[in-house]
């Protein structure tokens, strides 16, 4: 049966039209006043908001309303409070006001707070977003929040976002103004984030620790079929993972998400779902829905879905690329026209960016650091550590000729003749794809690759849009002050492209002669994670952030401590695995089968005392051999990770698990993949690789 997907969409969400069908007119126009100019909601609005709201969550089914936020422990939280309230001994009524609608307040001691908040000053807020719509979900009214401790410091990724978006906002105002805008009130951040993520089959899934405890596989030995073929990216989806994706894609429309691209990605079952883009603010809400209704609708098919960066080792691993841009009034401001080279606005805007990723590479880095994509950055698939943008032919060569002081004659727009009569000629992209690089600029917003699959984007476009916002509070200034606008446009134009030109790259990032280059351009190659930690309170950062007011150094410095934290947590976790599966089931199931050829020599001596038992031999001792490796591996990791989970300090903690806890781990790893590759299928104790990845 076909569905009205029109009526479906966005039924469960508390939008602009529920709201003007549901509002009395004067509130209505006062709340999307405020969400238009982000300015302060009117507090005497709110009791109204709150009732009409409740009576919509009701109808929907909705019994209690939450609210939900984005605390740093990079996944949403929520509790559940039921809307009644009790009229006299034995009744109820169904109450939501305008004070619990615009804040909530809760027992904050238990989420992370990098030492914000000692357990004593327990009490945190929860305030109401009127940017982010309301929506009815599994019987409850959620409502978007941010986070903030007692003493009004943020907790959580939202608020710092929102923070960037108000400034990006008012420093690019102040150029649209030099170019003659005087009625734009707002610019817009626009965001798209494209989303990949592995499927496995539920009951492969439960057989498999390391998945369930770390997310990623920590032993396997490769299948003999890879991605090599490279069949399956947007190759034919299996009829198990599209029933799965048209259920995904029903839910996400019910929930006002716009959930429009779905194919096979490269990795055998990897896959990717993009929506349309939307305002940041949103576009982080939903793609956080977005993974969380994957992980639940893959269930209801028997499938996991799994939103680590690297689920397998040998097959590339997942990202979300952050396709990022601005708008003024509806227009994108990235748009460069079909003459890039007489558009002063787009070429200023270009060069603030540049800038932006120039000066604070570090902070970008930081932005998409944390253990679990250190296994893609860097590591040949995925853009590499160090920070380049890629903006194609066309842009280079017009940088290049402003720096140069050279005309530009532009490029020819070439008609694509497939030499094909039926197929229409069309026009072809100025500009070809970069894959590698890790921002690329893709004709009208920026590409920004490193985000991995399960993070939370609030932070790297945090960091994008306040330090675009500083690019543009520096042009801002010159400008404004400047006698003849268009020679101060020229030179701020040609010094900025100068001095920033150096962030540029077209070539092939995963190659050793890109790293040698880059360290001649005296751009940061900041390897791993620990090391990108490091730079996120050099004191340009902490300058940049508190100048806007998106972070205060109190902020900055509990987040790192987070950072650093959340680190040596997951590096634990991951070791603890390894060794409960290497002692528990790996090393005895081996040892097993070695018993059982033993025997089998045994008994073939017996029958028959000249028959040949070199096989047995040769499988008894090359087993004996790798066990007895990875049984060390095993006393050596337990050993190291007990001395480093008793490291006080969580930098020199984290330091300790990146450089001497991880080699161990590789090796009993090693050993581990070594057996599987000659032991009897039917004696290993978990599903290989092949099974994982081919039999969903
Ligand atoms: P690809 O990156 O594969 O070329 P698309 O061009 O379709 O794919 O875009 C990928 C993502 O970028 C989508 O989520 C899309 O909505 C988003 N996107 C497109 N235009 C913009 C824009 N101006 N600003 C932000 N995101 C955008
Ligand atoms: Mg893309």
């Amino acid at each position: 049966m076909s569905k009205n997907i029109p009526e479906l969409f966005g039924c469960m969400v508390f939008n602009d039209d529920v709201m003007r069908e549901r509002l009395p007119k004067e509130v209505y126009k006062s709340l999307t006043r405020t969400v238009a100019t982000g300015k302060q909601i009117d507090p005497s609005i709110a009791d109204v908001v709150a009732n009409a709201m409740k009576d919509w969550a009701v109808e929907k089914g909705a019994t209690h309303y939450t609210h939900w936020f984005q605390p740093l422990t990079g996944v949403t939280a929520e509790k559940h409070d039921a809307f009644i309230s009790p009229v006299g001994a034995c009744k109820v009524v169904m109450e939501f006001s305008g004070k619990e609608l615009i804040r909530g307040e809760s027992d904050a001691s238990s989420f992370p707070s990098g030492g914000l908040r000692a357990t004593f000053e327990a009490r945190g807020y929860t305030a109401w977003d009127p940017a982010s719509y309301a929506f009815v979900k599994d019987g409850t009214l959620y409502i978007p929040t941010a986070f903030c401790s007692y003493t009004g410091e943020a907790l959580d990724a939202k608020t710092p976002l929102l923070r960037s978006m108000d400034a990006i906002s008012t420093q690019a105002l102040r150029i649209l103004r030099i170019f003659g805008d005087h009625t734009t009130r707002r610019v817009d951040v626009n965001v798209g984030a494209e989303q990949e993520y592995f499927i496995i089959d539920k009951a492969m899934y439960d057989r498999r620790p390391d998945l369930v405890f770390a997310g990623r596989t920590l032993f396997g030995a490769p299948a003999p079929k890879g991605q090599e073929l490279e069949d399956h990216y947007f190759g034919p989806l299996k009829t198990r993972i599209a029933a799965f994706m048209t259920d995904l894609d029903e839910a996400l429309w019910r929930m006002g998400i716009n959930a429009k691209t779905k194919h096979n990605e490269v990795a055998p079952a990897q896959h990717e779902l993009a929506p349309i883009y939307a305002n940041a603010n949103i576009a982080v809400d939903q793609n956080l829905l977005v993974m969380e209704f994957m992980k639940k609708i893959a269930e209801k098919h028997g499938l996991v879905c799994l939103l680590h960066e690297k689920p397998y080792a040998g097959v590339n691993g997942s990202g979300k690329h952050n396709n990022w841009s601005l708008t003024a009034n509806g227009k994108n401001l990235l748009d460069p026209g079909k003459t890039p080279g007489e558009n002063m606005q787009f070429l200023l805007i270009l060069a603030a960016v540049l800038k932006a990723v120039d000066d604070y590479q570090e902070l970008l880095r930081v932005s998409v650091a944390y253990a679990g994509n250190d296994h893609r950055l860097g590591a040949n698939e995925a853009p590499p550590a160090i920070i380049s943008v890629f903006v194609g032919e066309e842009l280079s060569a017009l940088i290049d000729s402003i720096v140069d002081g050279k005309t530009y004659r532009g490029a020819k727009t070439a008609m694509m003749d497939l030499g094909i009569p039926t197929i229409p000629v069309f026009r072809k992209d100025t500009t070809d794809r970069n894959r590698t690089s890790p921002l690329a600029f893709t004709g009208n917003k920026f590409e920004f690759r490193m985000p991995g699959s399960s993070q939370n984007i609030a932070l790297p476009n945090t960091v994008l849009n306040t330090a675009v916002a500083e690019s543009f509070r520096q042009f801002a200034d010159v400008l404004e002050k400047a006698e003849d606008t268009d020679a101060a446009l020229a030179g701020l134009l040609k010094e900025t492209f100068a001095a920033h030109r150096r962030i540029l790259f077209d070539g092939n990032g995963y190659s050793a002669d890109w790293e040698r280059e880059a360290a001649r351009r005296g751009l940061r190659n900041l390897k791993n994670s620990v090391e990108a930690f490091r730079t996120f309170t050099e004191e340009k950062n902490i300058r940049l952030f508190s100048s806007f007011g998106v972070m205060s150094e109190v902020e900055m410095r509990s987040r790192e401590e987070i950072f650093f934290e959340n680190y040596t947590k997951i590096i634990n976790i991951e070791a603890l695995t390894m060794l409960e599966m290497a002692a528990r089931d790996y090393i005895p199931a081996v040892e097993r089968y070695i018993a059982d050829v033993a025997d089998t020599a045994a008994k073939k001596l017996a029958v028959c005392p000249d028959v040949s038992c070199a096989v047995e031999k040769d499988i008894v001792r090359r087993l004996s051999e790798l066990n007895g490796q990875a049984y060390g591996a095993v006393q050596r990791l337990r050993a190291l990770e007990s001395e480093a989970a008793g490291v006080e300090n969580v930098r020199d903690r984290a330091e300790c698990y990146c450089s001497r806890v991880l080699p161990v781990m590789r090796e009993l790893r090693a050993a581990v993949d070594g057996m599987e590759e000659l032991t009897s299928a039917r004696y290993w104790p978990v599903p290989t690789y092949g099974d994982m990845m081919f039999r969903v």
